[in-house]
């Protein structure tokens, strides 16, 4: 399902379990932020049509960590750039460090994950499974995972002003992966 939440912002969700996915148009690149599970892949790439684009014509996908509800359709996009983080993902994908937007912001925010982060744009934060809606918070108890370093992350979140949260789940549950 397709939600603007801003003129070159979409919100993409999905009837089978997976992350949110977001498609930021920009005047000379489009970018995805995750890709949900691989369960979704056939609704991704519906909703991209609705978003007037191919999937070819997606030139960047940043991943927040590397959890495979979020990673899942990636196959979808054979040519475009992966930016996530070296301390989820190896050497495989381009460090989030490189990447070259001057109008999002990358705030480092390890707990859920070693390498997870939120990407400020303008008065919108993606939050990947850091924060969700209502005050909720991404699990710690998973591989990788640090309560201690989570606490510090939303420490760093507290003093960042948006308006509008985009995280990576919704609905305030708590449970995700
Ligand atoms: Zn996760």
């Amino acid at each position: 399902m397709l939600q603007k939440i801003k003129p070159n912002i979409w919100k993409f969700s999905f009837k089978k379990f997976g992350s949110y996915v977001y498609l930021i148009k920009l005047k000379r690149k489009n970018i995805l932020i995750d890709t949900g599970s691989s369960d979704n892949i056939p609704e991704l790439e519906e909703n991209i049509k609705e978003a007037e684009l191919f999937t070819n014509n997606i030139d960047i996908v940043i991943l927040t960590h590397n959890h495979w509800d979020h990673t899942g359709g990636v196959i979808l996009f054979p040519d475009a750039q992966f930016y996530a983080s070296k301390k989820d993902f190896g050497e495989n994908l381009i460090d989030i460090s490189e990447l070259n937007i001057p109008e999002f912001k990358i705030i480092e925010t390890p707990g859920h994950s070693k390498g997870s982060f939120c990407i400020l744009y303008d008065d919108v934060l993606f939050s990947g499974d850091t924060i969700f809606h209502r005050g909720t918070i991404g699990r710690t108890d998973l591989p990788g995972s640090s309560k201690k370093e989570m606490e510090k992350s939303l420490k760093k979140l507290s003093k960042i002003k948006y308006k509008i949260l985009c995280p990576g789940h919704g609905k305030g549950t708590l449970s995700f992966y």
